[in-house]
């Protein structure tokens, strides 16, 4: 499922509060010009026109292909920061999701703290499935 909701965030040069939709999750499969949309960058960005100013916004990011069945997570750096952010995992780096059964590929998201990276794991995805082995 796709998530988002607008926030109001301030220009870091004239202070000015800006609207802005900030995705949770993007789903593939429902919504491919999303998918493109993240490919030029155009997710989760804080634009403030009359600043110049376009910025990538600290804030989390679900990717999910149902097809493919895959599901690429992005935290911000910053979360390393914080203690609070290691006990929603388990000691393996898995995260802690109840009520789906061991195995099930939900349950183990590829976590990425750059967005890049979040990019070039779905193109190896995409193309994997594509040309890979059985
Ligand atoms: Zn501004």
């Amino acid at each position: 499922m796709t998530k988002c909701n607008t926030h109001s965030l301030t220009c870091p040069k004239c202070s000015q509060a800006r609207e802005v939709v900030l995705y949770d999750s993007i789903n593939a499969d429902h919504d491919p010009l999303l998918k493109e949309k993240l490919f030029k960058g155009g997710i989760n960005m804080f634009q403030c026109e009359p600043c110049d100013v376009v910025a990538l916004v600290n804030y989390p990011l679900l990717y999910h292909d149902m097809k493919r069945k895959f599901i690429v997570q992005y935290f911000p750096p910053d979360v390393l920061e914080d203690e609070n952010f290691f006990k929603i995992f388990r000691k393996n780096g898995t995260l802690s999701v109840e009520g789906l059964p061991d195995g099930n590929y939900m349950k183990e998201p590829h976590l990425v703290f750059d967005m890049n990276e979040m990019l070039r794991y779905v193109v190896f995805r995409d193309n994997v499935f594509e040309t890979g082995q059985a």
